[in-house]
């Protein structure tokens, strides 16, 4: 938008605008508190994320609302620090001037603490057909996706049809992946014969892909034999030296 953002507050201070009120944005906003800076903080949503547990809403372990927090309550008596909820879009620097979608703002310094998103590396159909677990509805999804697939699986009477709602495949055999792999297991083993005594869970694959030769490669050697030994008790079948190449909505491709 081509106006300025109306209502921040006049100070005769250097104005920082930090875009971004994750772990980085967040951080540095609270560290420049009662400082001789004006900060403005903006973020696309109102609320701070935290990402590590996303599995746990994925998997209905825990609600939203407990790893959402409202940025808002972290900057009461804040007068040097504002918090507002927009999206940036485009910078204009030799104005000094960051664009957003309720209007721009002039900046003396712009951090970009904006995060990562999903590297799909460039495969298209992947980025169609798969879902991503970077943000708190992503993890919704996740979650109202499984449930809905068991509702409909068990009104469906060919177990070759019934399998393919109820098989998960996670690809990446970082932290996130074998987090999730082990949550979805333990629900496999423990709470969906419960909940849905129709369908028989046996037939639930949880399977874990990973392109490399072990899992939590950024971690020891040891920690990755550990986790691929759990999983394993957990009955997650795990396929290493694995690349996906494609994914229909229906089939995972293996590259040969
Ligand atoms: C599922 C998952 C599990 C993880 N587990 C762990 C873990 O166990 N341990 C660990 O150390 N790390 C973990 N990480 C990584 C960790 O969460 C990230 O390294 C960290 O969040 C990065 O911080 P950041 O501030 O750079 O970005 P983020 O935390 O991603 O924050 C970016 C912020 O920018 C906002 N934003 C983005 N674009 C715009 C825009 N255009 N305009 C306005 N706002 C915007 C977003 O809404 C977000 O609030 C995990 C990540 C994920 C996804």
């Amino acid at each position: 938008m081509d106006q300025p953002l109306p209502n921040l507050p006049e100070l005769s201070l250097p104005r920082i605008v930090v875009i971004g009120a994750g772990f980085a944005g967040l951080k540095l906003a609270r560290k420049l508190k009662n400082k001789n800076y004006q900060v403005i903080l903006l973020d696309k949503n109102n609320y701070h994320q935290f990402q590590p547990l996303f599995y746990q809403v994925a998997t209905a372990g825990l609600e939203p609302s407990a790893i959402s927090f409202p940025l808002r309550k972290v900057f009461h008596n804040t007068p040097n620090v504002t918090f507002r909820m927009a999206e940036a879009q485009r910078i204009d620097q030799s104005q000094n001037r960051l664009y957003t979608d309720i209007g721009y703002i002039e900046y003396d310094y712009l951090i970009l603490a904006m995060g990562a998103d999903t590297n799909y590396f460039g495969m298209k159909n992947i980025m169609e057909n798969s879902i991503p677990m970077k943000s708190v509805s992503e993890a919704l999804f996740i979650r109202n996706k499984i449930i809905s697939n068991y509702e409909r699986a068990i009104n469906i009477a060919d177990i070759e049809k019934r399998k393919a709602l109820m098989n998960v495949v996670i690809v990446g055999g970082g932290p996130t992946g074998v987090e999730l792999a082990g949550a979805m297991a333990e629900l496999r083993n423990e709470v969906f014969p419960k909940d849905y005594p129709q369908l028989n869970f046996h037939n639930m694959k949880v399977v874990l892909i990973e392109a490399g030769p072990s899992l939590l490669a950024g971690m020891s050697a040891t920690s990755g034999l550990k986790a691929k030994e759990y999983l394993e008790s957990l009955k997650v079948e795990i396929m290493l030296q694995t690349a996906v190449e494609d994914y229909d909505g229906l089939n995972v491709i293996i590259k040969r």
